[in-house]
């Protein structure tokens, strides 16, 4: 059997279980955003890991060396925003090919700082190591958060609110430009910002956390497409989204239409928007959703409708069943 035949997440059913016996009281392990251990009386230790590699989540020549280093450090930062967490500090580890020169790592830790600095998490220590292949990455970030005031994905119940942070597919139609080499007007330099330097929601992650109404939380990285299934499993439920409601920046639509892109595909499976997704009692969400427009001036988009299990991932459109064409992001089974 090749791994491509079970997916990055047949793999991790495939061992995961063996890893979740016996756990010591108060830790949660494989399965959510991050693992959640005892620390004090009243605080949880918060910890996440990921790796990126270099021709599997970046192209080296297709992105700044400062803004891969910003990048690496916001998508493990967006780990703890999904639990609600506060930022405690981060190591780093690195892979490095003999080729890569010394003022390219400069500008790469110089990212790091950028954000480091910005949302005041310290960079505490790692490893470096001479790799015969490509750039490999490695951020492990620590958070911590008040007992009770963490959201998991398993939380969902029938009924709830789907909600997101922050618009969606800016991200990926800026990775569009990048892998299509389109010309860099000002749109198209705006998206591949957003693609390059997404901003973890801090903030929103620990407000929402707050409210006992928000249900389950999770970043969006790979895509709602595959996002909302990884919350259906944990909550065991399905989900109604409707299309038309997906939040969309004016950029974003713009820039579609320039070059007939689908712009509601790449909102639904394009993935590294880096807000959250979450669900909220229904007889709390309008009020909710108001208090989070206060406190960030923004809106907290509802774009569908927890189901009872067994529905599936359905799409709506018009008020009608609607299909996406293709599907939120797999390591083993995609072709980028
Ligand atoms: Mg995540």
């Amino acid at each position: 059997m090749r791994l491509s035949d079970i997916g990055e997440f047949g793999l991790i059913a495939r061992f995961a279980p063996r890893f979740l016996e016996r756990l010591p009281a108060g830790t949660v392990g494989i399965g959510d955003d991050c693992a959640v251990l005892p620390w004090t009386k009243d605080r949880r230790l918060l910890v996440t890991t990921d790796m990126l590699v270099e021709g599997v989540h970046f192209l080296r020549a297709a992105i700044p060396a400062r803004d891969l280093g910003y990048k690496s450090l916001a998508v493990n930062l967006s780990d703890i925003a999904a639990m609600g967490g506060r930022l405690t500090a981060a190591f780093l580890s690195l892979g490095i090919p003999a080729c890569v020169e010394v003022e390219w790592l400069d500008a790469f830790f110089r990212g790091i700082r950028d954000l480091a600095a910005a949302e005041n998490v310290p960079l505490l220590g790692g490893d470096t190591t001479k790799s015969p292949g490509p750039l490999v990455i490695n951020l492990a970030v620590l958070g911590a958060a008040r007992r009770g005031r963490i959201k998991f994905r398993s939380g969902a119940r029938p009924g709830d609110a789907v909600v997101v942070t922050g618009s969606l597919g800016d991200s990926a139609a800026g990775l569009r430009v990048v892998l299509e080499k389109r010309p860099r007007g000002r749109d198209e330099a705006a998206l591949v910002r957003r693609h390059n330097r997404p901003r973890p929601h801090i903030p929103e992650g620990a407000w929402l956390a707050g409210r006992k109404a928000v249900t389950a939380m999770m970043d969006v990285s790979d895509g709602i497409d595959s996002d909302l299934r990884r919350i259906m499993e944990r909550s065991d439920c399905g989900a109604a989204v409707n299309l038309d409601a997906l939040p969309l920046s004016a950029l974003l639509r713009r820039t579609a239409r320039r070059y007939g892109w689908d712009e509601r595909e790449l909102a639904a499976a394009g993935g590294e928007d880096y807000c959250l997704l979450a669900t909220v009692r229904r007889d709390a969400s309008a009020e909710t959703a108001a208090a989070f427009e206060r406190a960030f001036g923004r809106p907290l988009v509802r774009i569908g409708t927890i189901t009872a299990a067994g529905d599936g991932l359905r799409y709506f459109a018009g008020g009608r069943p609607a299909a996406l064409r293709r599907r939120g992001f797999d390591h083993f089974t995609s072709k980028v």
